[in-house]
């Protein structure tokens, strides 16, 4: 059995999930201590118990300490099986999270799976649903496997309600070289508008086309039907010939339309002005999970952010075998690799 630290490193919920699909993968019994524990509300929150009760689910496994607040856990996967796999997570926790956990597994399952979660589907500090369509999965798609998205519903903070599908499809997995953005081709921006007035998402819009010079044509406004309640998330989508990369941004009560896109802007801004590296920030630590798993790869990013490092202290714990070594290219430009 592995014994996992979940105050290392980062400390987050990212070592649990890390850990589950790694333990579901080798099929390796995981026991968690401190989870969580350098942060302000410590242990098992709602979406990591989701993360928790779906790779149970995947692994049949016996699992002791799944309960709120928990600062420690066992899980003993007994399988990996692909299946149709449903989960409500209740709350409006991040779903791509929630999924990202059994992700990879099911990729190496058996068979064909689909996943239905309930929940949030463009939360802060997590990867919106459209940075799973439009970066992620076309990462897994170039190692080999194949993900079927679906956004049925978005779902936001608080309320949630949210549904998202993925239809998961194994294959191989082989590594690839990720050196490259190459010149930008296009920029888009979305405005995702729930329960609340139409000028919301016209204000953000058009601060983002004044900033970044867009055309009208590039602008959308996204207003889902029947939504559970109020919710606005503006996304920003970079396309470079050989990379993509999705930025986004939330409006909260209180806070102008305009705030909202000049952070979203920020970061657009930021990412066009930078080195020119294929992979961003958010993308990295979860790109170098998946490379490892191939075996193989490379990839060009920002300095390593410690959702990074984390990953980098992580992975050897469940696969030995696998080498990341990392170097820094040029200040700010950092190419990181996977050797089996
Ligand atoms: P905690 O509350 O413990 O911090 P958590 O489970 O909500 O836990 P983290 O451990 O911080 O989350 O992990 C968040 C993950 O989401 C990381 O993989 C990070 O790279 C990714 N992420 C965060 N923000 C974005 C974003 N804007 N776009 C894409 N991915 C993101």
């Amino acid at each position: 059995m592995i014994t996992i630290d979940g105050s290392a490193g980062e400390g987050g919920g990212q070592i649990l999930r890390t850990s589950l699909a790694l333990s579901l993968l080798t099929q390796t019994p995981v026991r968690f201590e401190r989870i969580r524990a350098g942060r302000r509300r410590p242990g098992l929150r709602a979406q990591h118990l989701s993360c928790v009760r779906l790779a149970a689910q995947v692994g049949r496994a016996e699992v002791s300490g799944a309960e709120l607040e928990s600062q420690s856990l066992t899980f003993r996967p007994r399988a990996l099986l692909a299946g149709d796999y449903e989960l409500d997570l209740g709350t409006a926790g991040s779903t791509s999270l929630v999924l990202q956990t059994v992700l990879l597994p099911l990729l190496h399952a058996d068979g064909p799976s689909r996943v239905r979660l309930e929940g949030g589907t463009h939360n802060p500090l997590a990867p919106p649903f459209e940075f799973l369509e439009r970066v992620y999965l076309p990462w897994v798609e170039r190692a080999g496997g194949r993900v079927r998205p679906e956004l049925v519903r978005p779902g936001f903070f608080p309320k949630g309600g949210g549904e998202v599908r993925y239809q998961i499809t194994p294959g191989p997995l082989v590594g690839f070289e990720l050196l490259e953005r190459g010149p930008l081709r296009s920029i888009e921006a979305e405005a995702y508008l729930s329960r609340l007035p139409d000028h919301v998402a016209r204000r953000e819009l058009d601060a983002v086309a004044a900033a970044l010079e867009l055309e009208p044509e590039a602008l959308r406004v996204v207003r889902p039907r029947r939504p559970k309640g109020p919710g606005n998330a503006l996304l920003i989508t970079l396309r470079f010939a050989h990379a993509t990369e999705v930025v986004s941004a939330y409006g909260e009560k209180g806070k102008p339309a305009e705030e909202v896109a000049a952070d979203a802007v920020r970061e657009a801004q930021r990412l066009l002005a930078g080195e020119g590296v294929p992979v961003g920030e958010h993308g990295a630590d979860q790109l170098l999970l998946l490379l490892a798993l191939a075996g193989s790869g490379r990839f060009r990013t920002l300095a390593p952010s410690g959702h990074t490092t984390t990953q980098q202290a992580l992975i050897p714990r469940f696969l030995p075998r696998v080498g990341l070594p990392s170097q820094e290219l040029s200040p700010g430009t950092w190419e990181l690799a996977v050797d089996a």
